[in-house]
């Protein structure tokens, strides 16, 4: 169930924790702070004397680029007359000068209003009351027990309780189905932000010293090729549910640590889930039900290589997935499918999956892929996988694959289902090659696009008059309209995402597959050798009944699911050919309202 049950993910869920309140869900949805309350570290002061010396403490805020101060005994400290609970007291210090300072990320946070009111309520209206950085707040403790005559704490997380912190930040984002996790920290703040639907959300804050100690105890929990952690370089990792214990329905995880100027790092993090079910349905990924019977014949043939292609994050590895598992349930579970991918996305049913790993270089993880897909090829399956082509090296082996006898599947980077042809070339692969019409026989183009909550979504005429649409793009939605069939405009209205309401997440819910699928024939490719892509284009859609990337993502806007300002940011201007008359006609009189 994982693709569809992960995209089509209604709301999220704002209330994260205990330390939130979830009417905080209204003000702000997407930015969440406080998740991490529970695995907060054992912060600053944690000694038990709460004596304090009189004497002002001064520290530079960054965010508000000035000094704060503190001269009165801090009564919020372990030991204060206020004492506050360890996870409420990163946020919130108070002084007996009636100085109050409360975390910038949480100044919506009810449960901080709440805290200091309580405070005020005892020791009078604030005299100074002011938003910091969570660092800054932080230090004043620090530097108050400092002064009440303590060390600080120095290093304060033991590495076992950190590595729970961590595991517990990917638990909290898979119930999300966050794809992505960035934590990026520099010397005054520390930021989690997470993928989800594509897009990422800040999700909480946390001081910059633990932050730091997070990463580095991430990576020792991690198989990495680099033995130690090093601050100051790039890193890659592994995490995998071999080896240790991860949340339900995660697979893995690849950690990437890079260095930021002025000491900064950032990891990012991608979860792999393991998707627990099959998914032998194309269709319901979102493809269109005429889509899905070009991807059948595409699939039923018995040799050829089929090429899907997109950037990062489109959905290619799933499309894989729901393609083999279809054929493996069509055609039995004797069917021998390899495949060869660094690292394995998915679980693919009844495939035996070889992953490519351990190698530390570029070109060393190029020769292991090589070497995979050449091995991979002797065991003579029936059909082959390739992760993604890379190189000139692993194209000529699918080629060899296809060449003799097997059905090949890859990915490649290219930003259409055409520029598969023209990016193989550049490889450096031959053109007898690229453009057989029964080598490379599928073409496969696709994005997600977000989709809007219909519940808010704001009628397209409204958002021109407000001036949300500008003129130019208005003028060229109504030109993607006039290649539209009449009829079909007629009864049409165009909608824009909105601000957002309790049912999605800023005016989105989920995402859309937009496809294009070109298979091949020999005047097609005969017009893509001779480079005469406008031709081939036209041909592509008056000939064999195909549709662009543009023209799909179109479809969706003209049924209410897209926004079209969305299409022109992820997939094209919409600049329509004269030939997207044809496609467009045909694929509403075939394709439309099957879903
Ligand atoms: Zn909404």
């Amino acid at each position: 169930m994982s693709f569809m049950s992960r995209f089509k993910r209604d709301q999220i869920k704002a209330d994260v924790g205990p330390s939130t309140s979830s009417t905080e869900a209204n003000t702000a949805p997407e930015i969440k702070m406080g998740i991490l309350m529970d695995n907060a570290p054992p912060h600053a002061s944690s000694g038990k004397s709460g004596n304090h010396d009189n004497g002002s403490i001064r520290v530079y805020d960054p965010g508000s680029q000035a000094d704060v101060s503190i001269t009165g005994k801090v009564i919020t400290a372990p030991g204060g007359e206020l004492e506050l609970k360890e996870a409420v007291r990163q946020l919130i210090i108070a002084s007996s000068e009636r100085e109050i300072y409360y975390s910038r990320s949480h100044q919506t946070s009810p449960q901080v209003l709440s805290e200091i009111k309580r405070i005020e309520s005892i020791i009078g209206d604030a005299w100074v009351k002011k938003p910091t950085d969570m660092s800054t707040i932080d230090e004043l403790y620090h530097r108050a027990a400092a002064r009440g005559g303590r060390k600080g704490t120095g290093s304060r997380n033991d590495q076992s309780a950190m590595q729970r912190a961590f595991i517990s930040i990917i638990a909290n984002a898979a119930t999300r189905n966050t794809s992505d996790i960035r934590i990026v920290v520099n010397q005054s703040r520390a930021i989690t932000r997470y993928r989800i639907d594509g897009i990422y959300h800040d999700i909480s804050e946390m001081p910059p010293q633990y932050a730091f100690e997070l990463l580095s105890a991430a990576f020792a929990m991690a198989d990495a090729s680099d033995p130690a952690y090093q601050q100051r370089q790039f890193q890659g990792a592994r995490i995998s549910n071999l080896t240790t214990e991860l949340p339900a329905g995660v697979q893995s995880l690849r950690l990437q640590f890079n260095p930021l100027a002025n000491e900064g790092r950032v990891l990012v993090i991608r979860i792999l889930y393991s998707g627990d079910g099959r998914m032998t349905d194309v269709g319901s990924l979102g493809y269109s039900r005429e889509q899905v019977r070009q991807i059948s014949t595409m699939s039923a043939r018995p040799v050829g290589i089929n090429v899907i292609s997109g950037p990062t994050g489109s959905g290619k590895s799933t499309t894989l997935k729901a393609i083999l598992e279809g054929v493996i349930a069509k055609r039995g579970d004797e069917l021998t499918v390899l495949t060869i991918e660094d690292p394995p996305e998915y679980v693919i049913h009844a495939a035996e999956q070889m992953p490519v790993t351990n190698a530390k270089t570029q070109e060393e993880r190029a020769e292991a892929f090589t070497q995979a897909i050449a091995a991979g090829l002797r065991s003579d399956p029936d059909i082959m996988m390739i992760g993604e082509i890379r190189d000139r090296a692993s194209a000529d082996l699918a080629v060899e694959g296809a060449l003799s006898g097997h059905p090949i599947y890859a990915s490649l980077h290219a930003n259409t289902a055409m520029d598969i042809l023209t990016r193989l070339r550049d490889m450096g692969i031959e053109d007898f090659k690229v453009f057989d019409s029964t080598v490379f026989s599928g073409l496969v183009g696709q994005r997600l696009l977000r989709k809007i909550c219909p519940d808010c979504r704001v009628p397209l005429e409204d958002g021109i008059a407000s001036g949300r649409v500008d003129d130019l793009a208005a003028e060229r939605i109504s030109r993607m309209g006039e290649h539209t069939p009449s009829h079909v405009m007629a009864e049409t209205t165009l909608y824009i995402s909105g601000d957002g309401c309790p049912n999605c997440s800023g005016g989105y819910r989920g995402r859309a597959v937009v496809a294009e699928i070109i298979l091949p024939d020999d005047s097609f490719m005969e017009m893509m050798q001779q480079s005469r892509k406008a031709e081939a284009r036209a041909y592509w859609f008056e000939h064999m009944n195909g549709i662009d990337l543009l023209g799909s993502a179109w479809m969706r806007a003209v049924g209410g699911e897209v926004s079209p300002i969305d299409i022109e940011n992820t997939v094209a201007l919409l600049d329509p050919l004269e030939s997207h008359r044809h496609a467009l006609e045909y694929w509403f009189k075939h394709a439309g309202d099957d879903r």
